[in-house]
């Protein structure tokens, strides 16, 4: 089976490509190969002056494979335009990734790590899908490389369709590619991995014994009964057991843990929540809260919160002396705002496609 140029490291590459040919010259290419595959979605290995039996060789060994842009929608918004792609994979599933904008001419990608998700989350559009499968290490990070032919993000999120860490194997090797100082080399604090509470893989990555890669935990409930009802699939792991890996995950004093809450209005906005939120927080060390407006998709557990009713929740947490981050919305025309991904389109594929399965 050939080997998925987007799906390696180099030293890994150079290591394979070094079997495949007696002389060092065919394999020496393997740092340009991966170069140009990871940061412009190119294999073309006649360019890099081999000879036809060398580059044929590459050929039969490696292929690169980018999903297709299926569909393209952009909404203007305070901080710059923001970019949700569709994008078609071989077998002919779809994911979203969004480009968003982060003001002064920074960006951020939110990636997908699988099409659709099996967390059921209620508040959120792709847990309506269900899961159908996982994504492979090269078509997490194809997204990047799409998104770096353009403009290359500054950060990279792993928030999009999927809990990243019910799909670890994949997430930890397409880590290793981002960060390999070869090809797109990310620093370490420019990635964050997003998860609802996965207390294994919180250690897996503890195990990577990263000291900068960045962590947010999707809470939504600060009380396991809460948690329950907005977010069933996740109950395995208690918020006490949460909170103990995420102790056990910070390495470095400063190091930020985002704590994500999607402000739902009359479910989880009174005095009490922020009250427990700070309770949740208090042992973590530096945390920063992001409070995420409720994003209504097809169908809503709530409305959308107000203005009011967000600024009093941010005051709210303030006084508990939490740092906070309110998020300003984006992409909400669009479908691409948080909790959005999935769209009907998915939905009609999943008829489609995944039931088959
Ligand atoms: S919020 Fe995240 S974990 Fe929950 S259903 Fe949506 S994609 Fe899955």
């Amino acid at each position: 089976m050939p080997l998925d140029l987007l799906a390696h490291r180099t030293e890994d590459l150079a290591a394979a490509a070094r079997t495949w040919f007696r002389e060092s010259k065919g394999a020496g290419v393997a740092p340009a190969v991966h170069r140009a595959a990871v940061r412009e979605g190119i294999f073309d290995p006649e360019g890099l002056g081999l000879g036809c039996f060398a580059a044929e060789r590459w050929r039969e060994h490696a292929h690169l494979h980018l999903p297709e842009i299926a569909s393209e929608q952009h909404e203007d918004t305070p901080t710059g335009p923001l970019r949700k792609r569709l994008l078609r994979l071989q077998d002919g599933r779809t994911i979203e990734s969004v480009h968003l904008p982060m003001g002064r001419g920074r960006t951020s990608l939110c990636v997908s790590t699988q099409v659709g998700c099996a967390r059921a989350c209620t508040f959120c559009e792709t847990g309506r899908l269900g899961l159908l499968r996982n994504l492979t290490p090269g078509e997490i990070v194809a997204q990047v490389t799409l998104a770096h032919r353009t403009q290359r993000p500054d950060t990279i999120v792993f928030m999009g369709m999927g809990e990243p860490l019910d799909n670890e194997a994949a997430l930890l090797q397409a880590l290793a590619v981002l960060t390999d100082r070869h090809g797109l080399a990310y620093a370490q604090d420019h990635l964050t991995v997003c998860t609802v509470g996965h207390v294994p893989g919180i250690r897996a990555l503890r195990e990577l014994g990263w000291k900068r890669l960045g962590l947010a935990l999707s809470l939504n409930a600060a009380t396991d009964e809460l948690r329950a009802a907005l977010m069933p699939h996740s109950v395995r792991y208690p918020l006490r057991e949460i909170q103990a890996a995420l102790l056990d995950y910070r390495q470095r004093r400063n190091l930020a843990l985002g704590v994500h809450w999607c402000l739902l209005p009359g479910i989880n906005n009174s005095k009490a929540d922020a009250k427990a939120i700070a309770d949740f927080c208090a042992p973590l060390g530096r945390t920063f809260v992001h409070v995420i407006p409720y994003n209504p998709g097809s169908n809503p557990i709530a409305p959308a919160p107000t203005e009011a009713e967000t600024v009093a929740f941010v005051g709210e947490l303030r006084a508990h002396g939490l740092a906070v981050r309110r998020r300003i919305t984006k992409g909400r025309s669009v479908m691409a705002a948080c909790g959005q991904l999935g769209e009907r389109g998915l939905s009609a594929e999943r008829r489609d496609l995944g039931q088959a399965d």
